[in-house]
């Protein structure tokens, strides 16, 4: 027995539950990975004990030795990850997450109602890049600061950066902010510098989804061409979830902002089990086996859209450059949210997405599908052909019981039709 076990067990058997759930079913959410066991030792030290206030050298507590010298190595392997001149760029490890991260570039770099500019949610912007509806400021960048979106164009797919710097002339942004959470293609840096120059702006990119592919150079290098460049460290970096932020040190005294904006700003003790839990899979991005490993969660993610779009369905783009596969399910007339309820009954995780051009953000008309945890599992492009065949046997399954539930196609319904199902599969071929 193993100390949880015995201390806590109705704790330990629901771990044990979403293990056996993790690894029985075929994770695809673009955002999810499975880290090292290496990684989840770290997660699991002492260092979770620790308070250590301040940066490396700097501390408001006492005893910090150990976690100094943990912190200083976690941010060389992050600059070294992405091949960066400490002369030029400095990071903060600190920041609790990806969201934590961005709030804490805007509180450094912005005023309460200074302007910014991101990729809108339905266009595959991610919430903390200042994302409102017509009646709610949703996410508090919007509440906080002043936001307008710019979008993809809805013939392509694609971000259309003419509107985005017509947009950008007259709203005057501070920040104009790439980066996406479900965008299938890359992006184009160059351009967006030149906008963000031709208004004064700085420009932040949010590599939360792409890092690992980045750091394994398989993406444009956003660092040539921002100011400022944040991630999360658990989805293609396949480290815990946190956050890093990365700014030039020779422009606009960013690092001093930025630092005091995660502490004492935005955050208080630093995660140290977490920074070392970060320090590991920084550590492992330098090893060859990594830039393999990136190199197939694109070349799997290729296979995936070509094989759905071979049987006939619609990838938003035609396909993509990175891990994710845009799947937009408007013309077989379903939902992105039944589609996610039919895949959890068949053990295949998937997320509903907003496509380009839904009507309502209460309905995404599609689903988002990511390769990063299944390579993670060592699936190949011959493993592809299965699972988009699984995914298409899955429509055609959910296709029938909306065409069952008719009139009341209601997710609600929907649910309800297959719980039935479940309960009296006898009732159900009546
Ligand atoms: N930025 C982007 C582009 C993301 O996709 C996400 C999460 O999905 C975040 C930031 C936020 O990260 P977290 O969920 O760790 O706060």
């Amino acid at each position: 027995n193993t100390p949880l076990q015995q201390d806590d067990p109705e704790v330990f058997a629901i771990i044990k539950d979403e293990e056996r759930r993790q690894f029985s079913g075929l994770e695809l959410i673009a955002s999810e990975n499975f880290t090292s066991q290496a990684v989840i030792e770290a997660l699991g030290s002492c260092l979770t004990n620790k308070y250590s206030e301040g940066l490396p050298g700097a501390r408001y507590y006492g005893g910090t030795e150990n976690v100094d010298k943990l912190e200083r190595l976690a941010q060389a392997r992050a600059l070294r990850a992405f091949n960066l001149s400490p002369e030029q760029w400095a990071c903060n490890v600190q920041p609790y997450s990806g969201s934590s991260a961005n709030m804490a570039v805007y509180y450094g770099i912005l005023a309460p109602g200074d302007r910014l500019m991101g990729l809108d949610l339905p266009s595959g912007g991610h919430l903390t890049h200042g994302f409102q509806t017509p009646t709610r400021k949703v996410s508090a960048t919007s509440a906080f600061f002043s936001s307008v979106p710019y979008r993809v164009d809805p013939a392509t797919g694609l971000i259309d950066y003419d509107h985005l710097e017509t947009v950008a002339l007259s709203f005057r942004p501070k920040l104009l902010i790439c980066g996406a959470s479900a965008y299938p293609r890359d992006f184009d840096y160059p351009r967006l510098r030149a906008i963000a120059d031709s208004v004064g702006a700085l420009l932040l990119c949010d590599m939360a989804h792409i890092s690992g592919l980045v750091s394994a150079r398989i993406l444009a290098d956003p660092f040539q061409w921002c100011d400022v460049v944040t991630t999360t460290t658990h989805k293609t970096l396949r480290g815990p979830r946190a956050g890093i932020i990365f700014f030039r040190r020779d422009r606009h005294n960013l690092e001093q902002r930025i630092n005091q904006a995660v502490f004492p700003g935005l955050q208080g003790g630093p995660h140290n089990h977490t920074i070392a839990a970060t320090a590991v899979a920084l550590g492992h991005l330098a090893r060859p086996e990594f830039a393999q490993y990136a190199q197939a969660v694109v070349t799997n993610a290729q296979a995936l859209a070509r094989c759905l779009a071979d049987a006939g369905h619609t990838i938003v783009t035609g396909g993509t450059d990175n891990h994710i596969v845009l799947w937009d399910l408007r013309p077989v007339g379903l939902t992105g949210s039944k589609y996610e309820r039919l895949c959890d009954e068949i053990h295949i995780s998937v997320n509903k997405n907003a496509i380009h051009g839904d009507k309502s953000a209460l309905s995404p008309g599609g689903v988002r599908l990511g390769t990063p945890a299944l390579t993670s599992r060592s699936f190949g492009p011959e493993h592809m052909v299965q699972v988009a065949g699984l995914l298409d046997r899955a429509l055609a399954l959910a296709l029938a019981i909306q065409t069952a539930v008719a009139p009341a196609t209601r997710l609600a319904d929907f649910g309800a039709y297959i719980d039935a199902l479940k309960a009296e599969p006898a009732a159900a071929e009546n």
